[in-house]
C-alpha cells in the first residue's frame, strides 16, 4: 500500500553541476529559469530589448539565435549593451547547421556567449558531421564554454533513428515504432555526450536536453535520460503550442519530472500570439516552480474564485490589481527586502473562506460578498487588525499590502 511519503517530491537527481557565465545549473542548485529571444539577433536594438526584458522578468538565461554571420557579429556587441545597462545576464547560442563555421570565423561571438546549444541532428552536413561536431567542441574548450547538446526530434539524427528501426526489426520487432523514437532520441543525446568527453569536453561542461512535443514522450524520454546518465538536463517541451495548452502541456510535462527529481534547468515554449509578451514564458515557469514549492520568487496571491456570493467586480479587480503591483514592484522590492518573495497575501471575495484564508496569510481581505455588511476585515499576521468600509476599500488595501511589505 503506498503511503502519503511516495507523493512527496523525490530528492533531485545527483547531477553534475555545470557553470554557465556564473549561473550553476545541476549539481543540486536550484532549477534554473532560462528562456528565449524571437528576434533576428541581427537586428541589436531589438535583441538587446527583448533580452533585457526576460532578463528583468527574471529569465536567467537568455538563449539567442546564431545563425549568419550578421548575427554573429552581432552577439558581442549585444552582450557590451546589456553590460551598460547593467545586465550581466548569460547569453546562450543557438546553433544549427554552420555553428562550427560562426564560432571559428567570429572568435568575439565565441568568447561573449557563456554557451553554445547545438543539435545533433543537424550539427553539420551528413559525410561530414563527425568532424563539425568536433569543431564545435573544440571552440567549446578554446573558449572554456559548456555546450547544451539539444535533441529535437524535429531534427532527429535520421541515419541513427534508421540503423535502430533496422536493429529492432532484425530482433523481431519488441519495440513499437514510437519506442524505438525515444530511444533514438535518448542515444543521439548520449551518444554526442558520450564523443564530446572523447574529444576532451570534461563532463562540468556539457547539458543535455530532448525535447519533443508530446507529453507522454517527453516524460518517457527525460526519464530514460536520467536513468542513464548524471548530466545536467534542460527541460521543455517543444512546439508546447499556443494560450492556454502550451502552458497546460508544459506544466503538466516538467511537473511530474521536477516532481520525480529530474530537472536542472527549465524553458516553457509558449507559442506568443500576435504582438504578445514574450516574457509570459517566464513568468509561467516561474509560477510553476514556485506552486510546486521548489523556488520562491515572487509573494503568492491567494484569490478565491469568486461565485454567486460575489456579483460586484470589486474583489476581482482588487485580486488583478495586487498582484499586478506586485509584479511590478518585485525587482525594487527584491533589492530592498531581502525574502520579500516568501510572503502570502490573500484576497477573498466573501465571508465563507475569506476570514480562514486571510488568517493563514501573512496580510488578507475578505471582501463583503452580496448581501452581506460592507464591510471588509483586514488580518495581519493571522489577527483581525481593522475593518476597511466605504468605497476606497481596494486602494486602502493596497497601501496596506505596500506598508506591511516596507515594514
Ligand atoms: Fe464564493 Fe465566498 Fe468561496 Fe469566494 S470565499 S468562492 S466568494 S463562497
Amino acid at each position: 500500500m503506498s503511503s502519503a511519503f511516495d507523493f512527496e517530491p523525490q530528492p533531485r537527481r545527483a547531477s553534475v553541476a555545470v557553470d554557465v557565465g556564473g549561473v550553476i545549473v545541476g549539481g543540486g542548485a536550484p532549477v534554473v529559469v532560462q528562456s528565449m529571444t524571437n528576434t533576428d539577433t541581427a537586428d541589436i536594438d531589438a535583441t538587446v530589448a527583448q533580452v533585457a526584458a526576460l532578463h528583468k522578468a527574471g529569465s536567467e538565461l537568455v538563449r539567442i539565435t546564431v545563425d549568419r554571420d550578421e548575427s554573429a557579429a552581432a552577439v558581442p556587441k549585444i552582450r557590451e549593451r546589456l553590460l551598460r545597462l547593467g545586465m550581466d545576464v548569460p547569453l546562450v547560442g543557438d546553433f544549427h547547421y554552420i555553428g562550427h563555421k560562426l564560432l571559428a570565423d567570429h572568435p568575439a561571438c565565441a568568447e561573449a556567449l557563456a554557451k553554445y546549444r547545438i543539435n545533433p541532428g543537424n550539427v553539420g552536413f551528413k559525410d561530414k558531421k563527425d568532424k563539425q561536431f568536433a569543431e564545435i567542441i573544440e571552440m567549446a574548450m578554446r573558449y572554456d564554454k559548456p555546450v547544451r547538446i539539444g535533441v529535437n526530434w524535429g531534427s532527429l539524427d535520421q541515419e541513427l533513428l534508421t540503423r535502430l528501426m533496422d536493429e529492432n526489426k532484425a530482433n523481431g520487432s519488441p519495440l513499437t515504432a514510437q519506442q524505438v523514437t525515444r530511444e533514438t532520441i535518448v542515444q543521439s543525446a548520449l551518444l554526442s555526450a558520450e564523443l564530446a568527453e572523447e574529444l576532451g569536453l570534461p563532463r562540468n561542461r556539457i547539458i543535455l536536453s530532448a525535447k519533443v512535443s508530446g507529453v507522454q514522450d517527453l516524460i518517457a524520454v527525460y526519464a530514460m535520460l536520467a536513468a542513464r546518465s548524471d548530466h545536467a538536463l534542460h527541460l521543455g517541451l517543444t512546439e508546447a503550442g499556443m494560450g492556454t495548452k502550451g502552458i497546460v502541456a508544459s506544466s503538466a510535462s516538467l511537473g511530474i519530472l521536477m516532481q520525480q527529481g529530474i530537472g536542472d534547468t527549465i524553458r516553457i515554449s509558449l507559442t506568443p500570439e500576435p504582438g504578445g509578451d514574450r516574457t509570459r514564458e517566464v513568468q509561467v515557469a516561474q509560477e510553476l516552480l514556485q506552486v510546486m514549492g521548489f523556488r520562491q520568487f515572487i509573494p503568492v496571491v491567494a484569490a478565491c474564485p469568486g461565485c454567486g456570493r460575489t456579483t460586484s467586480t470589486v474583489f476581482q479587480e482588487l485580486a488583478q490589481k495586487i498582484q499586478e503591483d506586485i509584479r511590478a514592484s518585485m525587482p525594487v522590492w527584491r533589492e530592498k527586502y531581502p525574502g520579500v518573495e516568501a510572503l502570502k497575501v490573500a484576497v477573498m471575495g466573501c465571508i465563507v473562506n475569506g476570514p480562514g484564508e486571510s488568517k493563514h496569510a501573512d496580510i488578507g481581505i475578505s471582501l463583503p460578498g452580496t448581501g452581506e455588511m460592507p464591510a471588509a476585515p483586514v488580518f495581519i499576521d493571522g489577527q483581525k487588525a481593522m475593518t476597511l468600509r466605504g468605497p476606497k476599500i481596494a486602494e486602502e488595501f493596497q497601501l496596506l499590502v505596500a506598508d506591511y511589505i516596507e515594514k
